[in-house]
């Protein structure tokens, strides 16, 4: 008799704060509201949505992320340290309206340029780490994106770690002219030099990585891993088809067309992520706990 009434005693409490977390479940998805997906054009919490890694769990389509989203779906807590925070762009060119686009392009994102580098460590492993948003100018790759992809790999070469880097550009910045078109080659040769000292560099290319960025260290790596449905390519596919004037194959240009082309060697959901690349770090240090 006492044991069933504690025991209902139990269920009730039980109820009662499963009743008070769906209450601030229900109060935290109205406060961030919700969003349509651009791939199924379901509507979906934002909640929901985060909870998920922003896939869509519908279609699995992969909603753009910022770097800080990034950088917590990936690294460990704690462990980011940030690389030449203080570079910032300079029209060297006298490029008319640079120097607001730059300024904008600060507001939208929040940093000095279209990368961020830092040290962190991924399941224990230390990196070097970069990660591209294109909400500043497009992602596109000026002179101070050069360098800071240049001092990171230089940054691995001193540490000797690995590398890993989450590209996303419209490619070069056409404001600093041939000074930008020079990126691809510096960043080729630091690779270069990198690849020589036999460190492992796995870039991760998101949507979209385009132009002179994937002409130049995104396809360089050891292992590329595409993102579901990115754009990959240099030139878009409306231009390649006004070139060519053909009609272009279905899935044109995304990492599941260029996995089967051998251009990608691995296509993996944003949720398996993390997992993917701490097995590969694990792997390469030559550990037994992948
Ligand atoms: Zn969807």
């Amino acid at each position: 008799m006492l044991k069933n009434t504690f025991g209902k005693k139990k269920y009730f409490t039980l109820k009662v704060e499963n009743d008070r977390k769906q209450q601030v479940v229900k109060e935290e998805e109205d406060m961030l509201g919700s969003t349509i997906c651009p791939g199924c054009s379901t509507t979906i919490s934002e909640l929901e949505l985060l909870r998920n890694h922003k896939v869509c769990p519908d279609c699995r389509h992969h909603f753009n992320l910022s770097v800080m989203e990034r950088l917590n779906l990936t690294v460990d807590d704690g462990t980011f340290q940030e690389l030449d925070s203080g570079l910032s762009s300079y029209n060297i060119l006298n490029f008319p309206g640079y120097d607001e686009k730059l300024s904008q392009a600060e507001k939208n994102s929040g940093f000095k340029e279209a990368i961020i580098t830092g040290k962190a460590s991924i399941g224990g492993c230390p990196i070097i780490l970069g990660i591209m948003d294109t909400r500043f100018m497009m992602g596109s790759m000026g002179s101070v994106v050069g360098e800071k992809v240049s001092r990171a790999f230089e940054a691995a070469i001193n540490l000797k770690c690995p590398v890993i880097m989450f590209t996303a550009s419209g490619g070069a910045r056409m404001q600093e002219g041939i000074l930008s078109l020079m990126q691809m080659a510096k960043t080729s040769a630091v690779l270069e030099k990198f690849n020589r000292c036999g460190l492992l560099y796995i870039s991760v290319l998101t949507h979209p990585t385009t132009g002179g960025v994937s002409a130049s260290f995104a396809s360089l790596a050891d292992i590329i891993i595409g993102e579901p449905g990115a754009l990959v390519g240099f030139a878009g596919p409306r231009v390649i088809e006004q070139t060519i004037k053909q009609r272009l194959p279905e899935g044109f240009q995304q990492s599941e067309f260029l996995l089967k082309h051998g251009m990608v060697d691995m296509v993996v959901d944003r949720t398996q992520l993390r997992e993917t690349l701490v097995r590969l770090l694990r792997l390469h240090q030559g550990g037994v706990n992948g």
